[in-house]
């Protein structure tokens, strides 16, 4: 059984359609995958159609941004209503100030670089979720920076003078609102270093006692001293232990299935979650 529950799309800032992310999974052996783009569900009904024609198991998600004291989390959601009231309104006040927050740094860009917002929006899908990624692609494209990579550790960097922040809900009000929409929260990669200022263990057992399920503990952005001390702390909170690949596509070198969750963590995801059903072919 080969499970893998962190995965993006055109839905977001993968590029794979949604549709062609089931079609990759399934060639690349899966048996079980979670559609997890960032800040929205757009994508869960192609996916669907896609997995029962190619034969996965689809568990519709996403994975939601939040903070905690300032610093950035991102929840993964599984299973969640996507038509909740309370979830939705926080995912479309996020989504439309990533929209704002993406014009602010694209003009800031452009008083330096030969970049315009309408070279971005060449790259971002309908409905889409819009974020870094898809400037970085426009400057590839235009020749700017070679490649995702290269943005990210130059214009695109946290630290960069032409970085804004976009808004984001508290992570603990993002927490409920998942239990309440029938949904399980997992942390994604919560010590992954490179991205910024980590959220300290006191989050994760506070988030704990207001419903957080589980941690992503295998991730490539972890190294193994994390993975113990993370593994650890689920054990000690009880929460549910998951591995996942966090696939873009193209756009980063994660592979599918380069790290995956056991069936009884599955299971025990499956068995809490109660917002939309499981997608079975
Ligand atoms: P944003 O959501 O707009 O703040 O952009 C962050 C997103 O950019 C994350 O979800 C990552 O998937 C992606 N990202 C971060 N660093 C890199 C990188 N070095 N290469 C490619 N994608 C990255
Ligand atoms: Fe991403
Ligand atoms: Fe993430
Ligand atoms: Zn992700």
């Amino acid at each position: 059984m080969a499970i893998d529950l962190h995965l993006h799309s055109t839905a977001s800032d993968g590029t794979d359609t949604p549709a062609d992310v089931m079609r990759a999974a399934a060639d690349a052996g899966l048996d079980t995958v979670a559609l997890t783009d960032h800040d929205t569900t757009a994508g869960w009904a192609e996916a669907a159609a896609a997995a029962r024609e190619v034969g996965v198991v689809l568990v519709p998600g996403a994975e939601i941004s939040c903070r905690w004291n300032g610093v950035g989390v991102h929840m993964l959601s599984y299973l969640h209503d996507p038509d909740h009231p309370a979830l939705v309104a926080e995912l479309s006040r996020t989504r439309d100030d990533r929209l704002t927050r993406a014009r602010r740094m694209v003009s800031h860009i452009g008083s330096d670089y030969d970049l315009l917002w309408e070279h971005v929006l060449e790259h971002v899908g309908d409905d889409a979720t819009v974020g870094r990624p898809h400037i970085a692609d426009a400057m590839v494209a235009r020749g700017l920076v070679a490649s995702r990579d290269e943005a990210f550790a130059t214009v695109l960097h946290n630290t960069s003078r032409y970085y804004r922040p976009h808004h984001s809900p508290e992570a603990a009000l993002v927490v409920r609102a998942i239990r309440d929409a029938g949904g399980v929260p997992v942390m994604a990669h919560p010590r992954a270093g490179r991205r910024g200022r980590l959220v300290p263990d006191r989050a994760i057992s506070r988030l704990a006692a207001v419903g957080l399920g589980g941690l992503e503990v295998d991730h490539r952005d972890h190294d193994p001293a994390d993975r113990e001390a993370l593994r650890g702390m689920a054990r000690e909170l009880g929460l549910v232990v998951t591995g996942s690949s966090d696939y873009h596509g193209t756009g980063k070198l994660n592979r599918l299935g380069e790290f995956t969750t056991s069936p009884e963590a599955l299971a025990a995801i499956v068995e809490q979650g109660t917002g939309t059903e499981v997608v079975r072919p």
